[in-house]
């Protein structure tokens, strides 16, 4: 599986998708660049959750908020007091990880263990092996999972209580050790806000604190009376927005999974006090379909409910992304009450509620999110199309199996030989095209080779003009994923493009 993912990481480099961020300085630590192909991809997976989100839905529009706000957003909000992660440091290393994390990997070994136990079991009972019962009832992986419980629950009661000496106590306790080195010489827990200061104006006494932004949610609850009333939004209605987001994130590793700048894409929607019961499962719900809608496999994709819950929130769930090195976070739907609303009433002094004509009354709205990272969708979409396939020759392709409607070049239009006036034909071709779709030309290498090269670029179709396109105006369109060749008509590929890559 690290196989895989560094698999996953050289390819994305290679074909222009990714890029450390000042590579020739060596690089900036979780931060990236997307490359031509990269802006491409990503691009086309921000429109088409752009379109299923906002044009799909009357009720939905979408807002383009600024980066900085208001410093006194992010006291209301609770970024200033509570967006924080408990660090410690390895006194001998003098490294620096998450108290969090390093209990959560500890309690993931212990999973092992039983998963280790379950294995077992079904080899050595087949068929006849129930894995609930086993679990049940087997004794030693019983005493796994209550270890596993008991650590977390302490670990979570003590993070809830700021008591930080207890999750130092916890870490001694469990004698763990620094990953990399095996001291187990560790400081006190410290807890460490994400969120990346500047200053606002220039000279030094009228300078005001500002953060970047760590979440693009707040610009749309600040917003949310606006747009209602210049959209004449009547409740349920809902508020989406991508773009920049950054956090300080001290675990930063694992690629593009956990940047320090990164894209979200967030919808809140907002509801009548009471149903968010309905609404939390309707978006549950719809969200999962569109996933799903990629047609990745549904097997890749699972929820996992939240028992705890950050403070704004009375639901939460994750959709969680079968990744190269496990199931993770992908996306997440929170139902997030009337904390927001309510507490920048508070600080503004403004009032932020929607009257309800058909209540007649005035209320502030309950909310519900949904909140996914643009650059993990990236990385989800690219490391399951990226494969390696045997063929029956006996050699081997790389292929990027992306979906059709997120692949950054639709086609990419060959002339068999640089000759015979076969590229001219070509190139007409690629004018024709680009006006609906993004097309490239390549008359580089045997054909063959050119085919390999958009198989691992994740280019759908590849379209070849040779010498019998002189004659009937036909070309031969090769699928990538069935690598099936068929001849048509020129006049007839905008049409067969149309209908693999629109949705
Ligand atoms: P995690 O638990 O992975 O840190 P989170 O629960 O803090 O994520 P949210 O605040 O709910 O994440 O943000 C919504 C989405 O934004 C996440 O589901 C994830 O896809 C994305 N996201 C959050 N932090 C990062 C990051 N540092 N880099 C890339 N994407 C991120």
């Amino acid at each position: 599986q690290d196989d895989k993912f560094k698999k996953v990481i050289s390819h994305a480099k290679e074909y222009g998708y990714v890029f450390q961020s000042s590579e020739i300085y060596d690089g900036l630590s979780a931060v990236y660049d997307y490359a031509q192909n990269g802006a491409e991809l990503k691009k086309n997976i921000r429109d088409y959750w752009w379109k299923a989100m906002v044009q799909m839905n009357e009720n939905i529009v979408g807002i383009d908020a600024a980066i900085f706000m208001h410093p006194t957003t992010w006291k209301a909000s609770g970024h200033v007091d509570a967006f924080n992660d408990p660090l410690i440091d390895n006194k001998d290393s003098k490294k620096r990880y998450r108290a969090d994390v390093l209990i959560e990997d500890y309690c993931a070994k212990i999973e092992a263990k039983i998963d280790k136990e379950v294995k077992k079991a079904a080899k050595r009972f087949g068929d006849a092996f129930n894995k609930e019962e086993f679990v049940s009832t087997n004794g030693r992986v019983l005493g796994y999972q209550e270890k596993i419980n008991t650590i977390l629950s302490r670990m979570a009661k003590s993070l809830e209580n700021e008591d930080l000496a207890d999750v130092k106590a916890l870490i001694e306790e469990l004698e763990i050790a620094d990953p990399l080195t095996g001291s187990k010489n560790w400081t006190d827990v410290k807890q460490f806000n994400l969120m990346f200061g500047t200053k606002l104006g220039a000279s030094a006494e009228s300078a005001m604190d500002l953060y970047l932004r760590p979440e693009t949610a707040q610009g749309i609850f600040v917003n949310f009376l606006n747009v209602q009333k210049t959209g004449r939004m009547k409740i349920p209605f809902g508020i989406a927005q991508t773009g920049k987001a950054f956090r300080n994130e001290i675990v930063a590793r694992q690629f593009i999974f956990r940047m320090r700048e990164f894209e979200q894409m967030e919808m809140q929607f907002f509801i009548k006090p009471g149903t968010q019961k309905e609404w939390y499962e309707h978006w549950k719900e719809t969200r999962l379909k569109w996933h799903h809608s990629l047609g990745m496999g549904a097997d890749l994709y699972r929820f996992h409910d939240h028992e705890k819950l950050a403070h704004y929130a009375d639901a939460a769930a994750d959709i969680e992304f079968k990744f190269p090195f496990g199931f993770k976070e992908l996306e997440g739907i929170h139902s997030r009450t009337d904390f927001d609303l309510k507490a920048h009433e508070e600080y503004s002094g403004k009032k932020l509620q929607y009257f309800d004509p058909e209540e007649n009354k005035s209320y502030v709205p309950y909310v519900l999110e949904t909140s996914i990272g643009l650059d993990r969708m990236f990385l989800a979409v690219f490391s399951n199309s990226l494969q390696e396939e045997e063929l029956e020759n006996g050699t081997t392709r790389t292929v990027l199996k992306l979906p059709s409607v997120l692949a950054p070049v639709k086609a990419a239009i060959l002339p068999l030989v640089k000759k015979d006036g076969l590229p001219e034909i070509a190139r007409k071709i690629v004018d024709e095209l680009k006006w609906d779709f993004n097309v490239i030309y390549d008359e580089k290498d045997a054909v063959g080779r050119r085919y390999r090269r958009q198989d691992a670029n994740g280019t759908p179709f590849c379209i070849t003009v040779d010498h019998d396109t002189l004659e009937d105006n036909t070309v031969t369109i090769r699928h990538r994923d069935t690598m099936a060749q068929e001849r048509v008509k020129i006049d007839d590929l905008r049409d067969i493009i149309k209908k693999e890559v629109d949705v």
